[in-house]
């Protein structure tokens, strides 16, 4: 193998052991850093996420609350609850974990919760500001790939990236970000012809898709920085990305592993989100 591992695992540490340094320090001004999360319904995977996001904010020593609520909760019920933490100042962040089920309209949840505390950067209001280069709230998943091409020191200033995916989670905030970093921005989705002859043409490669081996060894020019975003799982059950990850890794010179990438980044970029509210609540 000739690409060098971006270490998810241990990049998250390191930024980890910041936060919770700030953390204390506020918390000796009086201020513990606060997230709600809600969840609602009994899907599983969601159930392990946001364990682990409560868990992750314990060990940054912040304050957490789990609200679990059963699926046949209203939409106004719920949107009752929000305007509660929206109001409570222990609360810096407010996450409400998705899918929900399908009676409640996502959006207007989402758009309910006051922009200052929408630490998953999915308020139109933190997209508005992303579109506009302002400051605010960047969705966790792109946002820690960015960290990631921070901590090998990669300007991308001039450069070309190609973001394959536009969901609004990933793809579309991932492409705003690198267009703000300078990079020149290409986004490919399930409509876009011929993929492999854009992708030819990247410098920096970020996968989100949710398909196995949708970028391989032929795809990739020499060199290329490549973030594999996807999380699948292949025939075995195994945890795998969207990038056949033993073939790039021969061609790329920067490569993010799954697991141990891209997905530890986004808890721990959703507990700088959250410190970062805290803070501004301090001054
Ligand atoms: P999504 O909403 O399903 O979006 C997938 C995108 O891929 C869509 O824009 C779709 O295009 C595009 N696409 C589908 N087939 C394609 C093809 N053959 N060629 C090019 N583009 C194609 O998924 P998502 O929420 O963005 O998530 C993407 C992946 O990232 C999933 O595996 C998800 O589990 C993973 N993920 C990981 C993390 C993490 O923390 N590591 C966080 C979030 C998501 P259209 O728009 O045209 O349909």
């Amino acid at each position: 193998m000739s690409a060098m591992l971006i270490n998810g695992v241990e990049l998250s540490k390191t930024i980890r052991s910041k936060v919770s340094l700030k953390t204390q320090e506020l918390k000796n001004k009086g201020i513990t850093p606060g997230l709600a999360v809600i969840i609602v319904g009994e899907n599983p995977a969601s159930q392990v996420y946001v364990r682990n996001k409560v868990k992750a904010c314990e060990e940054v020593g912040f304050f957490s609350s789990l609200d679990k609520y059963s699926s046949d909760i209203s939409e106004s019920e719920l949107l009752v609850h929000i305007e509660k933490l929206n109001l409570n100042p222990k609360i810096h962040g407010i996450l409400v974990q998705l899918p929900l089920p399908e009676h409640i309209n996502s959006s207007r949840v989402i758009e309910a919760i006051d922009p200052s505390k929408d630490v998953d950067g999915f308020h139109i209001s933190s997209a508005g500001a992303l579109v506009k280069g302002i400051p605010g709230f960047w969705p966790c998943t792109p946002f820690g790939c960015i960290k990631m091409l921070e901590s090998i020191n990669y300007d991308l200033k001039g450069k070309h990236a190609v973001v394959i995916g536009r969901s609004h989670i990933v793809g579309k905030p991932m492409a705003l970000m690198l267009l703000d970093k300078n990079a020149t921005v290409t986004i490919c989705h399930s409509a876009t012809v011929n993929l492999k002859a854009i992708t030819l043409q990247a410098d920096v490669i970020v996968a989100a898709v949710g398909k196995i081996n949708i970028l391989t060894k032929d795809m990739v020019k020499p060199g290329a920085v490549v973030l594999d975003v996807g999380m699948n799982r292949d025939s075995q059950g195994k945890l795998c990305g969207d990038v056949d990850f033993e073939g790039v890794s021969e061609i790329a010179s920067y490569i993010t592993p799954v697991p141990g990438g891209v997905g530890p980044m986004t808890i721990t970029m959703l507990l700088q989100n959250t410190l970062d509210s805290a803070e501004k609540n301090s001054n």
